[in-house]
């Protein structure tokens, strides 16, 4: 008897208590293959790089959210500081390397390492997934500060497979937000999505302040920020991709160069309009113009 014969005749012989056992096992078998969940996306507001070696409340949020999180396959950073005009790039690095991206800080930021492998594989199904731009895989850069600073609290034992995609700076918001949608696929696949920049961000006018505490924001800097989050409440997302019109005036100086907010149209993008909570799951400020914001799409 063949075996799809022998499981016709199961169904179909077998009586109700013997349909339940089957479907018991039929669990069973389902559970001891590897199962994919729906990864969420996260956007990180990553602030100083200071952050890396500092114990303050957003250090201490970043330690304890991987908890609430599903163990990922990988984890596909956008990066602010990864700008490649003109093209979009993915790392395929066995091993990236950490990049110490920033100047004039102290000796043992420059001394860390994020020693996470890369995912060649990923990156290239990364590269199959977006149609918007011809996506050039390549062996340089690596992790930039805006991945292992944060991710150095998140996943500590470096052990998770990391690999970054860049930004086209030429590219308009909307773009962003698009390529953002076509690498949700990825979710399925066990890859975490992250946006690692800052909606509010503006170094020009930052307070020189010491310490890194959550500080009392700029009213421009506060206007922004809470715009960004009535709008992520309501998932006004099309207010969100149209940012520079999101809050009168104040979007300009938040806003100054959109290189910290183009990562959050990448989260943002990647989660499901339609269904998804976005929340908010630390908020502050740095230095007064710093947002912290992140936020969390999908559980
Ligand atoms: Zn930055």
């Amino acid at each position: 008897m063949s075996k799809m014969h022998r499981r016709h005749v199961l169904r179909t012989a077998l009586p109700l208590a013997a349909l339940g056992a089957l479907s018991t096992l039929a669990e069973v078998a389902a559970a001891a293959e590897p199962v994919t969940r729906r990864m969420p996306v996260l956007f990180i507001g990553h602030g100083s790089p200071m952050n890396a070696i500092q114990d303050n409340a957003f250090s201490r949020f970043l330690r304890g959210w991987s908890a609430q999180l599903p163990r990922p396959k990988a984890i596909l950073v956008v990066s602010a500081h990864w700008l490649t005009p003109g093209v979009t790039a993915v790392g395929v690095q066995e091993r990236p390397k950490t990049i110490h991206d920033f100047g004039g800080f102290p000796q043992p930021l420059f001394d860390m390492q994020y020693p996470a492998p890369g995912s060649p594989a990923l990156a290239r199904e990364a590269m199959a997934v977006v149609k918007r731009a011809k996506v050039q895989p390549t062996q340089e850069w690596g992790l930039d500060h805006g991945t292992w600073t944060v991710l150095h609290h998140v996943y500590p034992a470096a052990d998770i497979p990391v690999f970054q995609l860049s930004i086209d700076y030429d590219k308009p918001a909307a773009f962003h937000h698009a390529v953002g949608r076509e690498l949700a696929a990825l979710r399925d696949k066990g890859v975490l999505i992250v946006g690692s920049g800052n909606v509010v961000h503006n170094l020009r006018a930052t307070d020189r302040i010491e310490g890194l505490s959550p500080t009392a924001s700029r009213p421009w800097a506060q206007a922004f920020d809470d715009a960004v989050k009535q709008a992520l409440a309501t998932r006004n997302d099309f207010g969100l991709v149209n940012y520079t019109r999101l809050a009168g005036d104040a979007a300009a100086t938040a806003v100054q160069t959109p290189d910290h907010y183009y990562p959050f149209l990448y989260a943002l993008g990647a989660s499901d309009a339609a269904g998804e909570k976005a929340v908010s799951v630390f908020e502050g400020f740095q230095a007064g113009t710093l947002s912290m914001r992140c936020v969390q799409f999908g559980a």
